[in-house]
């Protein structure tokens, strides 16, 4: 097919999918790779079991074994079965590329997972560009793929010896980061899974994009707003110069992305930043982590807005409606965060016990500019009792859920009421509720001795 024209070439020559010609391997040589590309397993078996050495057949010009060309269709029962016939799961093509480069290209995340299970090694380097399976997921941004490869590199020996972070980290001929390609093809989520893996925001190319380029620098190129929010909240500088003396905000302006230099125009206002994200947000439970960080997303979101107000540039809305807009009124006076009184209480500290709103949280762990020698040294404090916070979690509650508002607000107040009645007939009884019943104006503190911390936070008001 393909332009072969009926000619005859040697052997019997044939596209494998890929855009190359498979090699002589005689009839049963081409069968075998047409029936992997094809996906038809019992062919496939039926050729090893009576010509085994068909195994090591490869493809005339890209030499693809046929592993590699399982892994890139996404023939997952094929390739299951050839690496039961003990074929090397990090075979090369002419390009260095291992099947787990082109499974993870491709984004067969089946493919992928099977692959590491059979012991390929993540570290590997194409000759192309110097890029590892990482590399490639990043840039064709499959999360699912760069999150199986960051998790089996954490247990696999390359962990050991090369040390996570810097796999995480790990340059292509050019000195990309997967963080770098991830920024430049606009591939946020990749970009969200790199940063939170340990990737380095201020990391500068040697090559890649315009030299000495950062991460920033390229997704302003790009133009994802997505992108530069993420890279912005994890402390990327709107001020670093790439080799050519450049700020992130010329190449969109450059580039004509008006949206993202509005952002990225240091003049506008600063985003929240995480303050020390590679060790306070190891300390969070996902769950906690998950909701202050929709709530910093959402905080940054409306500084957005108040710095595109002032421009020409307009969000496309779609993608900014799932802003968390608490129905305060339906809340009962006693889940009200007792700093701001205006959100409600949904991040707890422990083991003091003490409840705040994710935005207040922020507030207190958070700063308009990361000081690196500052924001490591000195954990956040409890606003009530002066602890170290060690470990925030979600706080416990049937009645709020952000997704589905509506649908929960009846059984919220239905609940908040039945549970105050409660509070106010067991007034003598219980002595937890006796005291929470004596601040309930002061709202929800919880916690052992929530009286007296009330009192002291009354007093320092
Ligand atoms: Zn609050
Ligand atoms: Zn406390």
């Amino acid at each position: 097919m393909m332009g072969d024209g009926g000619k005859k070439r040697r052997g019997g020559s044939h596209c494998d999918g890929m855009g190359q010609r498979l090699s002589c391997g005689g009839e049963q040589g081409q069968g075998l790779l047409t029936a992997v590309q094809q996906g038809h397993l019992q062919i496939a078996t039926a050729l090893l079991d009576s010509h085994p050495s068909l195994l090591h057949q490869t493809s005339l010009y890209h030499r693809h074994s046929p592993l590699h060309i399982a892994a890139a269709n996404a023939r997952i029962q094929i390739l299951s079965s050839l690496l039961h016939r003990s074929l090397p799961p990090d075979l090369l093509n002419r390009h260095n590329q291992t099947p787990l480069m082109l499974a993870a290209m491709h984004g067969n995340i089946a493919c992928v997972q099977k692959l590491l299970q059979a012991g390929a090694n993540v570290l590997m380097f194409d000759t192309i560009y110097g890029r590892t399976c990482l590399h490639y997921a990043a840039y064709h941004g499959h999360s699912s793929c760069l999150q199986a490869i960051l998790s089996a590199a954490q247990s696999s020996p390359v962990a050991a010896s090369w040390g996570f972070a810097r796999f995480v980290n790990i340059r292509d001929g050019k000195g990309a980061t997967p963080l770098h390609l991830a920024a430049r093809r606009r591939r946020s989520e990749c970009l969200h899974i790199l940063l939170d893996s340990g990737a380095l925001v201020s990391a500068s190319t040697a090559t890649y994009g315009s030299p000495g380029s950062t991460p920033l620098h390229l997704a302003a190129q790009g133009g994802s707003l997505d992108c530069i929010r993420e890279l912005l909240a994890w402390g990327a500088d709107r001020l670093q110069r790439d080799a050519s003396g450049r700020i992130p905000y010329m190449l969109a302006l450059k580039h004509k992305h008006g949206a993202c230099a509005s952002l990225l125009d240091p003049t506008s206002a600063e985003p929240l930043v995480w303050p020390s994200p590679l060790k306070f947000i190891s300390e969070l439970n996902p769950e906690a982590k998950a909701l202050l960080e929709q709530a910093l997303m959402d905080a940054n979101r409306q500084r957005e807005k108040n710095i595109l107000k002032g421009s020409a540039h307009s969000l496309p809305s779609p993608s900014h409606s799932n802003e968390v807009v608490e129905d305060v009124s339906e809340v009962s006076e006693s889940e009200l965060c007792c700093i701001c009184f205006e959100q409600v209480c949904s991040i707890e500290v422990q083991n003091c016990g003490h409840q705040m709103c994710a935005q207040c949280t922020l507030a207190l762990c958070c700063h308009n500019k990361p000081n690196p020698a500052t924001a490591c040294l000195t954990p956040p404090v409890c606003p009530f009792c002066r602890s170290t916070i060690t470990r925030l979690v979600v706080v416990k509650t049937e009645c709020h859920d952000e997704t589905d508002q509506d649908g929960v607000d009846i059984n919220c107040s239905k609940l908040s009421k039945s549970s105050r009645k409660l509070r106010n007939l067991n007034d003598s009884g219980s002595s937890s509720f006796k005291g929470l019943a004596s601040v309930s104006s002061l709202g929800k503190l919880g916690g052992r001795s929530s009286g007296r911390i009330a009192a002291e936070w009354v007093d320092k008001q």
